[in-house]
């Protein structure tokens, strides 16, 4: 388990000058009553489906205390529920809000450190929707999981619905029928990305399926194709291209499946002939980086080791020197030798925070504009300590839940993914 402390510096990240949206310099609660919108940051210009959960207002003594009153009532409330109280704080997180976790790393990393506080009545998930999902499907019965703010979702997960999966498999079967071959290989397999609903990993838990994250893509693709002539990835095209060609998989046998469009905008030869079927989804953080932002590093900084997240699009990873999880990408800072020089690829709260834990090197985005994860944004320290006071008086509010036979399902699909050993 990668985690680390909360005592790290405080950046100050959002000024409006410095932003791809001067709305980020408001508060989140600006965007939390009408209609569900990612608001402002990377993926504002992605449309949220209408079932998106909605947050509605806070009280206003949330919205208007100064950050010094927050803390310490965040602190307070922390003290008084003691133990039955766990705080996960996502990479990607605003450091207002990490500095209060108990636990920092990717989602599947922090889901996994809520097991090993399982006193904990209460698990605080400061990440988006779909990492409460995976922490309630984890938990124990007695553990219940509070998303500060519900309209911290992800674009990325609501790209792929558990309906048009649905409709996507049917015709696949219609295609290629459910007989295996005489070596016992399934016509397809599932295979999805950690960010998608629990419903999804439900889904491929049912059928055959596996999940996967950034940091063992390429050990779940062989797991799947030990199993399946094909794999139909969802939601992340990006992870699923870059995992697959890193295998030597042709291009010319991903092709990609628009959920609009019958049999996914293909015909039938190419989805016959198909190895991994790749969903229209992508991160729109990572769809920000390009091959001339490396190109610029590399002529501004001669040396620099550049690192990108394996959710970029496959040109940027090609003029990367590496490509790697979260994960992967501290570790490789962790290591290097004192005075390295890094241009990473990833979300921006993640890299500054970086830049402060290691000051030895010298750490920057890729992208010189800062644009946080817009879902991410939506967790405030105000939401925190509403939610914190709200448990300090027995109340829980924001209480995300996953069915139960969904969450057997789900289950499943996981276990398959820690069973798949390189
Ligand atoms: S960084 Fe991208 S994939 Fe991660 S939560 Fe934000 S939108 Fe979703």
């Amino acid at each position: 388990m990668s985690s680390i402390n909360s005592t790290i510096t405080r950046l100050t990240l959002i000024s409006p000058e410095s932003t791809c949206n001067t709305d980020l310099a408001k508060g989140p609660w600006a965007f939390d009553t009408g209609a569900p919108a990612y608001g402002p940051g990377s993926s504002e210009n992605d449309v949220a489906p209408a079932a998106t959960p909605r947050q509605g207002q806070i009280p206003a003594e949330y919205r208007q205390a100064s950050d010094e009153e927050l803390t310490g009532r965040i602190l307070a409330a922390k003290e008084a529920l003691g133990e039955r109280l766990v705080i996960l704080g996502h990479f990607y997180q605003r450091d207002e809000v990490v500095r209060f976790a108990d636990f920092v790393g990717d989602s599947f990393q922090l889901a996994n450190a809520a097991l090993t506080r399982q006193e904990a009545e209460y698990i605080v998930f400061c990440g988006v929707h779909f990492m409460a999902e995976t922490a309630d499907i984890l938990s124990t019965d007695e553990q219940q999981v509070i998303l500060p703010n519900l309209a911290a979702g992800c674009s990325m997960a609501d790209m792929a619905d558990e309906s048009s999966v649905e409709e996507c498999w049917e015709q696949l079967m219609e295609l290629y029928g459910d007989e295996p071959t005489a070596e016992g290989l399934a016509p397809v397999i599932p295979v999805t990305y950690m960010n998608c609903s629990a419903a999804l990993k439900a889904f491929v838990g049912r059928h055959g399926g596996i999940v996967c994250t950034s940091s063992n893509a390429s050990t779940v693709l062989e797991w799947a194709f030990e199993r399946g002539q094909r794999v139909l990835f969802f939601p992340d095209q990006h992870l699923g291209r870059n995992t697959a060609k890193a295998m030597g998989v042709p291009l010319e046998l991903m092709p990609m499946w628009n959920p609009r469009k019958p049999l996914g905008g293909n015909d039938a030869a190419s989805l016959t002939d198909a190895r991994v079927i790749l969903w229209h989804g992508f991160c729109s953080v990572h769809k920000r980086f390009n091959p001339a932002q490396i190109e610029r590093a590399r002529a501004e900084f001669p040396g620099v080791r550049v690192i990108v997240h394996p959710e970029c699009p496959m040109e940027v990873v090609d003029a990367a020197d590496e490509a790697g999880s979260t994960d992967y990408i501290q570790k490789a800072i962790a290591a290097a030798p004192h005075g390295s020089t890094f241009a990473i690829g990833t979300e921006i709260n993640m890299v500054n925070r970086l830049a402060a834990q290691y000051p030895q090197h010298h750490i920057f985005c890729l992208d010189p504009v800062i644009c946080p994860c817009s879902t991410m944004y939506r967790i405030h320290p105000g939401y925190l300590a509403w939610v914190l006071e709200a448990l300090v008086r027995g109340e829980v509010p924001n209480r995300i839940t996953v069915a139960p036979e969904v969450a057997t399902d789900a289950r499943i699909a996981l276990e398959r993914m820690l069973a798949a050993r390189p």
